[in-house]
């Protein structure tokens, strides 16, 4: 077994992938996966939330078609730039070649722009809010990893349209209310980045990334949130009539997120002995494993169904793990599945009227009173979801390490002053291996020298090495 997190991530976590049985690889397309059940639990409890959080904030699910027309995908001409190396085509249907080639979607924009076209009207169809949870396609050419570098990508996507820059802006806003309640659930701790110019989205006005700090250090974008103004309502006729009767084009957001944050809580979280699942998504949050000894099977299976029962009409998500195997063995694997909480019942503790807890994220144990199990489970999966956002989140603010010499670059995350320029931008990034993350969203106090022409500046970047 090679499970040494902190000394070799990338071995850990694709040995993780695999043996807690989150996703297959082994199907005949390099970067396309099978997303097994326990993997495919994990994911939909996150749509769940994304779900929930979208509806409450008056967007509408929608679901687009999977194949844009070449034509529509032209209109912008920087999207077309930023992706054209990166997408599938079909140029045929059946034995005919097609007149118009068919993009496969590596990301909406142009599969809905042309229809907003059609829907919004007048100012009283603003904002629009829409989003899907579907599959993209992206031709990636590095050395693909389960979750974080896939070539078809498990996605999230809002797209909204407003009358005004204004009430774009106070979209972007929303998106990072509903980011912190999703990843208060997912224990995903991150960082916001305005992107370079040169690295943001393709035809955005700016993109802000969303990053989390993996184990060796790696910042990982877990997704991004854009503003566009009218830079796609322009070529896609993206108009509406206002009070006044004048034709105006309507200013854009979108917002995405994907399967990344399913590696996000393995990097995060996961052990040398394995997974550590949040509660709030894990497929079981508690696995309950009797002790049986000589003479007692009968009485101890008896008092772990009846808990399973109650704990199942409390809405817990339970497993009694009654098999034949050793209780240690059955730790064992379950420790490797991140199950949150472990409950161990035998003779002495029905005599107790407790039952024996162990908790995944840091090895606690204790007893519950079996008078009150379900309230008393209840608050320990909530205690155990926040010690776990509160350690991660500690964890992501020490990852940066202010530097003002390239001179011996630590792994970690890099903070440094920048002047700006794009000059020195690219110089940094050329001579160092190093990608810039881009400023800090929330603009942070500096006094500095820029890290690569020495002049005075307030201006802070962060950079990490790509994950
Ligand atoms: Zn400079």
């Amino acid at each position: 077994m090679h499970m040494e997190k902190e000394a070799n991530f990338n071995e850990w976590y694709n040995d993780i992938v695999e043996k807690a049985g989150l996703s297959d690889k082994r199907y005949p397309i390099k970067g396309m996966n099978v997303w097994t059940p326990y993997g495919w639990k994990i994911m939909r409890h996150a749509d769940e939330f994304i779900r929930k959080e979208l509806d409450s904030t008056g967007h509408d699910e929608v679901c687009f078609p999977l194949l844009i027309p070449e034509t529509e995908f032209k209109k912008e001409k920087e999207h077309i730039k930023g992706f054209d190396s990166e997408v599938y085509w079909v140029t045929h249907a059946g034995l005919n070649e097609l007149d118009v080639r068919l993009v496969v979607r590596p990301t909406s924009e142009t599969a809905m722009y042309p229809m907003f076209s059609l829907w919004v009207r007048s100012h009283t169809d603003l904002p629009l809010k829409v989003y899907q949870i579907v599959n993209t396609f992206r031709y990636e050419t590095k050395q693909t990893r389960s979750f974080i570098r896939v070539r078809e990508i498990h996605f999230f996507e809002s797209h909204t349209c407003h009358s005004t820059e204004e009430d774009a802006q106070k979209q972007v806003e929303e998106d990072l209310e509903i980011l912190e309640n999703i990843m208060k659930k997912l224990c995903i701790p991150y960082s916001l980045h305005t992107r370079t110019e040169w690295d943001k989205f393709p035809g955005a006005y700016y993109t802000v990334g969303l990053d989390t700090a993996m184990p060796n250090g790696r910042m990982l974008q877990i997704g991004s949130i854009h503003h566009y103004r009218t830079n796609f309502s322009i070529p896609y006729n993206i108009t509406y009539e206002d009070a006044d009767g004048e034709h105006k084009h309507v200013h854009q957001t979108t917002y995405g997120m994907s399967e990344r944050l399913v590696g996000a809580m393995i990097g995060v979280h996961g052990d040398d002995k394995g997974l550590v699942l949040p509660p709030p998504v894990a497929p079981f949050q508690i696995v309950i494993v009797p002790i049986i000894s000589k003479g007692n099977a009968d009485a101890v299976l008896d008092a772990a169904r009846k808990i399973t029962n109650a704990l199942e009409n409390a809405g817990i998500r339970v497993k009694l793990d009654d098999c034949d195997e050793r209780p240690g063995s059955k730790f064992y694997d379950w420790e490797i599945k991140g199950v949150p909480l472990r409950l161990e019942l035998g003779m002495r503790d029905i005599d107790n009227n407790v039952v024996t807890f162990a908790r995944r994220d840091n090895g606690e144990k204790g007893t519950i009173s079996l008078s009150d199990i379900s309230s008393g489970a209840e608050l320990l999966l909530e205690t155990i979801r926040n010690d776990m956002y509160n350690r991660a989140w500690k964890k992501q603010k020490e990852c940066a390490v202010t530097i003002d010499s390239l001179k011996d670059v630590p792994e970690n995350t890099l903070r440094f002053g920048w002047c700006g320029s794009e000059e020195c931008g690219h110089r940094f990034e050329d001579e160092n291996d190093l990608k810039l993350l881009g400023t800090p969203y929330v603009k942070e106090e500096f006094k500095g020298k820029c890290i690569v022409c020495g002049k005075p500046t307030d201006k802070v970047a962060y950079a990490s090495r790509s994950i």
